[in-house]
């Protein structure tokens, strides 16, 4: 049987089983004829639901993600769910207790992470698919670029989180990958919107962004943020980038340059702001409500201890510590308010910014996708560091589109656009005339 032909079967007794009043037709609606695969930290009813982790193992959710709702009352098929780094925690998608994915191009390199299942099977299914993802620093945008695909991060609060399993709440965006920009524009308009179960969604209805795809791009103003051109960008990535940006000039945009000085400091307050948030947020998995159980043995601080170390992967349990740390009474002040008050500053960059220009483009990554004996040699903080040019706009909950603008040694390069916050719009209109050349 075909891995299609599954998947709809599959898809078709979780309808029937779950009653899903909401639920379209399949074959009507403006996702009918695709298949929808989830990023494994959103929920499915009825699929098993690990977020990467062996600490959920065993849970299988009893309702669907927002996301997953609207999906399937346009008609789309869901496909099953895709491998990720454990609660999002990565950028290679090498750390997880399952299977890592390969990249489409070069099964020696990564994915990208986290949501690298969801880059790898949008850059290889020979079928009509889209992917629901999630991205909290990066982790869509990333994985994008490393495969060759089109991510769009949207709006924090653009799309509703019902259903996702948090990583860090203040920065966590549920968003969608695809292999072409209408494509993308298409998931982005089914997924968007207010949502009663989310109270963080943005009021506003969300229109149909497909109509911007093939706008021309006379009288955008386009910047080139100078912070993301320095060193550590691979100038093999750089060139193609600049090419890219050339191409948008040659289109009818004019093309300024800008600065976001506080770029260099992002990345610190991010993973200060990050672990901080993680740390409390895995602090449910006891054991007990749902996912991994142990025996029943001793008094609840070592049930407790004892599912938690058997549960957690080193990176997570690195970024407890840390994130536990960062929060002390004594250490809040120099580590966790200090991460927000110039979260405040990069904020205020991109403000700053989006006065002078609708538009800024840079390297999505600054290198293309790593080996994985490359990455093995790598310390956590190299980690960390690889993800320099993504964490800023996701600090700054501004949205994003990771689109391919061309190859480097038989590896796809991604150029990230990002707007000011809710307009999406000039990001599709700019991906789309890109991809159109
Ligand atoms: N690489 C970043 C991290 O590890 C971003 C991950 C994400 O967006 N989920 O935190």
């Amino acid at each position: 049987m075909k891995v299609t032909d599954s998947a709809r079967l599959l898809d078709e007794r979780l309808r029937v089983f779950n009653h899903l009043e909401e639920a379209g037709e399949p074959g009507k609606g403006r996702l009918s004829g695709y298949y929808v695969s989830v990023k494994d930290n959103l929920c499915v009813r009825g699929m098993p639901a690990t977020a990467g982790s062996k600490i959920l193992e065993g849970y299988v959710p009893p309702f669907d993600a927002t996301a997953v709702t609207r999906c399937r009352a346009e008609g789309a098929y869901i496909l099953g769910k895709t491998t990720m780094d454990e609660f999002g925690f990565g950028t290679f998608n090498v750390n997880t207790p399952y299977k890592v994915p390969l990249n489409p191009h070069d099964a020696e390199r990564c994915t990208g992470g986290s949501s690298g299942g969801a880059a790898a099977l949008t850059a290889s299914a020979g079928f009509p698919h889209v992917a629901l993802a999630e991205s909290t620093g990066g982790s869509i945008s990333c994985p994008a670029a490393f495969c060759g695909v089109v991510g769009v991060t949207p709006t924090y609060g653009r799309v509703s989180r019902w259903g996702l399993i948090d990583y860090a709440n203040s920065l966590d965006k549920v968003g969608c990958m695809a292999k072409t920009v209408g494509e993308a524009a298409l998931t982005l308009s089914v997924i968007a919107g207010p949502d009663a179960y989310d109270s963080t969604t943005i009021r506003e209805p969300a229109p149909d962004y497909t109509t911007y795809v093939g706008e021309g791009l006379e009288g955008l103003r386009v910047g080139v943020p100078r912070e993301y051109y320095g060193e550590g960008v691979d100038p093999g990535v750089a060139d193609r980038v600049w090419t890219a940006v050339k191409r948008l000039e040659s289109l009818g945009a004019a093309v300024q340059e800008v600065s976001l000085p506080h770029t260099g400091v992002s990345l610190s307050s991010y993973y200060v702001i990050a672990m901080a948030e993680a740390s409390t947020n895995l602090a449910r998995y006891s054991g007990l409500r749902h996912g991994l159980q142990g025996p029943l043995e001793g008094g609840f601080d070592e049930y407790f201890s004892s599912v938690r170390s058997a549960g957690f992967g080193e990176e997570a349990k690195r970024r407890i510590i840390l994130g536990t740390y960062a929060r002390m009474a004594g250490y809040r002040d120099a580590y966790y308010l200090k991460a927000l008050r110039v979260r405040t500053l990069v904020i205020g960059d991109f403000k700053q910014a989006f006065r002078e220009v609708d538009v800024l483009a840079a390297p999505t990554m600054p290198v293309v996708a790593p080996r994985f004996d490359e990455i093995a040699l790598l310390e956590p903080v190299q980690h960390y560091m690889m993800d320099v040019l993504t964490v800023a706009p996701n600090l700054a909950g501004v949205p994003m589109v990771s689109v391919p603008c061309g190859m480097l040694d038989g590896l796809p390069v991604g150029l990230h656009l990002m707007a000011d916050h809710m307009r999406e719009d000039l990001l599709f209109r700019a991906a789309g005339a890109l991809e159109a050349g």
